[in-house]
């Protein structure tokens, strides 16, 4: 290869264990299935608590699985310093845990995952104030920051009516204003969209999604950018104001979400997410094919009375979608009309799995305002624009033809 030229982005993911020396010439990154780390020397063991010898101490805080995976995100996201959890509500949960204060305000998109809302609606009664604007228009976020706001939420593609934040513009009031801006991009992953590229500060992934991919483990990520400012955010503690300024952030991040509160990623779990990562970008390939073949057929079909999919021409940001991302995304939502019940044509799906989760190889599909946003009540569903017959789908790897015939036989016998 070049030596002039950065690996491309599959490359990258697929090797990147081999760039640290690993035992044996092993192709993966073993799983290091161990709580704490032995030294020969007392001295050295110092030296990793005090930070001046490289190594492990705890596996609260790292574990080289996770660590291999965390090199893997930063190069996914073009990022400096990447830190995983649990899940993707843990890497969410310790961003205002670790960074934010009794007093701090947010804000954050209206249109948001679920239980992000619910995460946040906990922060408020915890003393930090939120408030929720619709983020596809830039002058809504604008007139919500306060003297106190320190950081704004927005999610790329929010789920399920598919509504695009104004990112871009988003990302340059928040460098104005010098505010942490955190950029959920699980809906699209890092194949489809870079948030470094809108000026994000932090990233979030859920890996859970579309990065493991299969369904069969649970993982969050967060990638600083290095764009932030951190010498002028108060909230960083004398001890994480050493190094790096860049890194001030993600290192309080680490001690507070990990050490402290221990939202730690199991090294297995690392160990899955790392070899669903490698096919990333192949799988978001085939999903956006499979979507796009899949909203084409249904938008022609009468017994589907809406779609929401910013691949189409109709949808409000698709030229925002189009500038912004590689593809529009593997996630689409509908509603039937009013004389099929959309129960019972999910009943009828023999391919398709009735089930919540999403970026799965798998299609699955599930009645949104009856499940996944039934505890935030009709009136914020109403505000949404969350009807009771919309279904969620995301779309899998199956064969485009295998899915197409399911959902013809589900509405055929409506
Ligand atoms: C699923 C999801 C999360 C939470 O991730 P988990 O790994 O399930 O905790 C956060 N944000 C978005 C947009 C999601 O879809």
């Amino acid at each position: 290869m070049d030596d002039s030229r950065e690996p491309g982005f599959t490359t990258s993911i697929v090797h990147s264990d081999r760039w640290d020396p690993i035992e044996h010439g092993s192709m993966h990154k073993p799983v290091h299935s161990t709580v704490a780390y032995g030294y020969e020397e007392t001295k050295d063991l110092v030296g990793v608590f005090q930070g001046t010898h490289a190594g492990y101490a705890y596996s609260r805080q790292v574990n080289p699985t996770v660590t291999a995976l965390e090199r893997k995100l930063d190069r996914m996201e073009r990022g400096i310093a990447t830190v995983c959890f649990g899940t993707g509500m843990a890497a969410i949960g310790s961003i205002v845990f670790s960074l934010l204060r009794r007093g701090d305000h947010i804000v954050s998109s209206w249109f948001l995952f679920g239980n992000t809302n619910s995460l946040f609606r906990s922060f408020e009664a915890q003393g930090i104030e939120v408030t929720f604007v619709d983020a596809t228009d830039v002058d809504l976020v604008a007139e919500a920051i306060r003297p106190e706001t320190r950081l704004v939420f927005v999610e790329t593609i929010a789920n399920p009516r598919t509504q695009v934040s104004d990112m871009e513009r988003i990302g340059a009031l928040c460098r104005e204003r010098g505010l942490i801006y955190v950029v959920d991009n699980t809906m699209t992953s890092p194949w489809l969209f870079q948030p470094v590229d809108v000026d994000a500060s932090l990233i979030v992934n859920s890996l859970t999604k579309y990065i493991g991919g299969h369904g069969n483990a649970l993982g969050g990520a967060v990638t600083e950018t290095g764009l932030f400012d951190w010498t002028a955010f108060d909230n960083i503690y004398p001890e994480y104001r050493t190094g790096d300024p860049r890194r001030w952030g993600i290192q309080q991040l680490r001690k507070k979400g990990l050490r402290d509160f221990g939202a730690a990623l199991a090294p297995e779990a690392a160990h899955h997410l790392a070899v669903g990562s490698e096919t990333l970008a192949l799988r978001m390939e085939r999903q956006c094919d499979n979507t796009v073949a899949l909203v084409q057929y249904l938008e022609a079909d009468d017994r589907v009375s809406k779609a929401y999919y910013p691949g189409l021409p109709e949808h409000p940001q698709h030229a925002l979608a189009s500038r912004l991302f590689r593809r529009p995304g593997a996630i689409f939502s509908f509603e039937l009309i009013d004389d099929v019940d959309p129960f019972a044509f999910l009943d009828r799906m023999n391919v398709v799995v009735r089930s919540t989760n999403l970026g799965d190889n798998r299609t699955l599909a599930i009645p949104v305002a009856h499940t996944i946003y039934f505890e935030l009540g009709a009136e914020r569903r109403a505000s949404m624009g969350i009807a009771d017959s919309l279904i969620r789908i995301s779309v899998g790897i199956e064969d485009v033809g295998d899915l197409i015939d399911d959902f013809e036989r589900a509405l055929a016998a409506g």
